[in-house]
């Protein structure tokens, strides 16, 4: 007899789709029981669950692998995941020395530096240049059409992009060498006042990404500009940002009050310590794009009239959560789950739940829920975005 599969996933038992009080069956297969394993809220959803509620989440791990002498590169857009239109992600490995290739595009481009370090260059409109150096926990922001590049150091480096339009991607932007390859060579030479000549050897096609030597100390690369550099810094140090701290983690905020040139993309950064979870809530302004970078957890997403929908999530997911819809992220493991919560807008914006509750007159929210005074005297004015509940493991699970 199978137990409830939620309760010890990894205990050896196979997962069955049966809830305690024996609805469901016995899966017999054909079956991934490895994903069944990974996905015990999926497999046999809380009985809260209900309704047509669109798939809110795709993993890196499904996607196409792009590799490339320098790194390698994945993307999450509107043809992996189709509800999220908003906003598109990839998934990027640069080597020491290699090279994301002298680019632009129409979108703007946020970036978020997981793993080494790498070197950013841009210049504006106005010729004014930009370069800096990123790690760990440090994100970029380039405007759209504003040309730049990426290049691993010494460490070479994992990041995330995030873009501002589900339907982009990063194998259809404007390369360098892509504009040169398809552009007369007597044009070239004109444009540039030397013979043909020098153009014998450039690329037939885009290159995208390349490898090269580890570049110099950034001092070393620096080119001097007439017009100065660029007016608002590209570059915001995120995890060094002193966080907002409750009881189940810690939340870093970002958008263009911070981070001024970031106008099209806010996001947070949220810590939920294990036992913790992020708080019932929902956000004003628009829908939310995920990026799990640690752990594992769940989500249900309350989509109104009557239905929701339970999701299993873990690091190297997109999750997805439409506008306005409630929603919470709970901890299901044993380490702290880290994720990004990220909006295509110029600021982060989220309601509360017990906030909402607490600063409501007391006869609505008693009369209205049927509740009393166990609850009432319990809400909170203050904002928490991630709670603990007092009793680790939370009692959820096991139910
Ligand atoms: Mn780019
Ligand atoms: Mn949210």
């Amino acid at each position: 007899m199978n137990q409830y599969p939620g309760q010890q996933p990894f205990a050896g038992r196979i997962p069955q789709p049966i809830r305690p009080d024996g609805a469901g069956a016995t899966d017999f297969g054909p079956r991934d029981v490895l994903r069944d394993m990974e996905n015990p809220d999926m497999l046999v959803p809380p009985v809260t669950d209900a309704g047509l509620v669109p798939n809110l989440k795709f993993s890196f791990s499904d996607t196409h692998m792009q590799l490339n002498h320098g790194g390698w590169s994945r993307e999450v857009t509107v043809r992996e995941l189709p509800i999220a239109t908003t906003l598109a992600g990839v998934n990027m490995r640069l080597t020491p020395g290699g090279v994301r290739e002298l680019h632009w595009h129409k979108q703007a481009e946020w970036g978020f530096v997981i793993m080494g370090g790498v070197r950013l260059t841009a210049v504006d409109q106005n010729g004014r240049n930009f370069i800096a150096d990123v790690g760990v926990g440090d994100l970029w922001y380039f405007p759209p059409g504003i040309p730049h590049s990426i290049q691993g150091l010494e460490e070479g480096a994992e990041f995330l992009l995030v873009f501002d339009d589900g339907s982009f991607s990063d194998l259809d932007t404007f390369s360098i060498s892509d504009w040169f390859a398809h552009t007369p060579k007597e044009v070239l030479s004109a444009n540039f006042g030397v013979p043909e000549s020098a153009f014998a050897n450039i690329p037939t096609e885009q290159v995208y990404m390349y490898q090269a030597a580890v570049p110099g100390p950034i001092e070393s690369q620096k080119v001097p500009d007439p017009y100065g550099t660029v007016p608002l810094s590209f570059t915001h140090r995120l995890l060094a940002q002193e966080p907002i701290r409750t009881p189940g983690g810690t939340v870093r905020i970002v958008d263009s009050t911070n981070f001024p040139i970031s106008v099209t993309i806010a996001a947070a950064l949220v810590e939920i310590k294990p036992g913790g979870m992020r708080e019932l809530h929902w956000h004003p302004n628009n829908d939310e794009w995920q990026y799990y970078l640690s752990g594992t957890g769940r989500m249900t997403a309350f989509a109104s009239n009557g239905t929701a929908r339970t999701f299993d999530v873990r690091a190297g997911d997109v999750g997805y959560v439409p506008f306005a819809f409630g929603h919470y992220v709970q901890n299901t493991g044993n380490d702290s789950l880290w994720f990004l919560e990220m909006f295509k807008s110029d600021r982060f914006a989220d309601v509360s739940l017990n906030q909402w509750m607490a600063l409501t007159p007391r006869e609505l929210v008693q009369t209205n829920l049927n509740v009393g005074p166990e609850l009432l005297d319990a809400l909170r004015k203050e904002k928490w975005p991630v709670v603990r509940f007092p009793n680790f493991p939370s009692p959820t699970r096991s139910s």
